[in-house]
């Protein structure tokens, strides 16, 4: 096909409705305004289908040719964060202590677009699905999704996926076949013992000393199991040892820790090895030990024929696209759709100086809203016409 070309009140269309997104943060699993506001987008550009309430707040948009041929899966995210914007546009963020530090609006965007452009010319076969799903933040949205039985009649053959990337060129899209980004969780680990005088701390069973050896420890554990530095990573994320008091030797303490590794087999590996550690760090100090552990996202690995649809998706779009340095230590739950479909995701510059995501002056840069549509619509068009 030929390269996409958007008139600019198509496009000062998307940057309106952008930062109107971006006025209205919602949090993971409570964005209910945004999920409604996405259906009656998908509405007016004529889906054929609109589900809402995927997974809980999800939503998808399915363009269905109606003649047989692929089915096309593009995923952006709905939440917001609990951070509070202190950047200066004149569409910042209106609930105090939550903003789009993540640049979800600029994602739900682009998928706003697409619908638009579909809507315009409707693929000649297969079906396009827009999904619009709650929860990356919390590693709890795809997961919720894809057990959602109306996903089940998605059956997507291929599903795609972005994200923009600050400290990287404007515009210019990265993406690497095989492991992409991250597996992570994070674990919370609570020894119990009991509390006794400051002056008689034998009288008493301290954590504190387990606590120390689990501080050690836990971030020795990659290099430990033998895995190569830039495969796995252990961050000590918040310690807490008995109450801010002079007379009195501790009865608990907590540590928390977010393992994170290159595949889901070496995350397991990690998981149960810090599991393991805890255990003996508790029994040689008679304590009692409690571990939980929260916000699971598994591995995002790239396969072959999709990566190779986005790199073409891309020439033909006129865009760069470089083999990501990879993998990315951060993570991201569109993971969980590699094993729904196949799968590729890929980063987009964000520019080389903009502000980090998740930092409080964060802001979606606008002018990557054309480019990715066109990666997009380029992908759209190769597969369904
Ligand atoms: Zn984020
Ligand atoms: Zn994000």
């Amino acid at each position: 096909m030929t390269k996409p070309n958007y008139d600019s009140s198509f496009i000062a269309e998307l940057t309106a409705l952008r930062r109107d997104l971006h006025r209205v943060p919602e949090l993971s699993s409570e964005e209910t305004e945004t999920a409604k506001r996405m259906a009656g987008w998908l509405a007016d550009c004529e889906a054929d289908e609109v589900i809402t309430g995927l997974g809980g707040t999800g939503v998808a948009g399915v363009f269905d040719s109606g003649v047989p041929g692929p089915a096309i899966l593009f995923r952006c995210e709905l939440d917001a964060l609990p951070i509070h914007e202190t950047g200066i546009p004149n569409w910042r963020s209106k609930i105090a202590g939550k903003g789009h530090m993540c640049g979800h609006d600029g994602h739900m965007t682009i998928l706003c677009g697409l619908a638009r452009r579909l809507q315009a010319v409707r693929p000649k076969r297969g079906r396009v699905i827009l999904l619009f799903q709650p929860a990356e933040e919390t590693g709890a949205g795809a997961r919720g999704v894809i057990d959602d039985v109306r996903f089940k009649s998605i059956k997507p053959d291929f599903a795609f996926g972005l994200h923009n990337l600050p400290g990287m060129k404007l515009g210019d899209a990265a993406i690497r076949e095989g492991s992409f980004c991250f597996a992570s969780e994070g674990m919370t680990i609570h020894l119990s013992g009991w509390t006794s005088h400051a002056a008689h701390p034998e009288d008493g069973r301290s954590p504190a000393g387990a606590m120390l050896t689990l501080a050690e420890k836990l971030p020795a554990l990659p290099r430990d199991l033998g895995m190569e530095p830039g495969e796995a990573i252990v961050t000590l994320s918040h310690a807490r040892l008995g109450e801010p008091a002079f007379g009195i030797s501790p009865g608990e303490a907590w540590i928390l820790a977010t393992l994170r590794a290159r595949t889901d087999e070496m995350q397991a590996r990690l998981m149960q090895a810090a599991r393991d550690l805890a255990n003996k760090a508790a029994d040689a100090a008679g304590l009692q030990l409690e571990i939980s552990t929260a916000e699971r996202f598994a591995a995002c690995s790239n396969d072959a024929e999709p990566t190779a649809i986005v790199r073409k998706a891309c020439e033909e779009a006129g865009i760069a696209c470089a083999e990501a340095d990879g993998p990315f230590r951060w993570s991201e739950d569109f993971g969980l759709f590699g094993r729904a479909a196949p799968s590729a995701f890929f980063v987009l510059g964000a520019g080389e100086d903009h502000s980090q995501l998740h930092n409080p002056d964060y802001d979606f840069p606008d002018e990557i809203i054309p480019r990715a549509l066109a990666i997009f619509e380029t992908i759209a068009r190769e597969q369904c016409g």
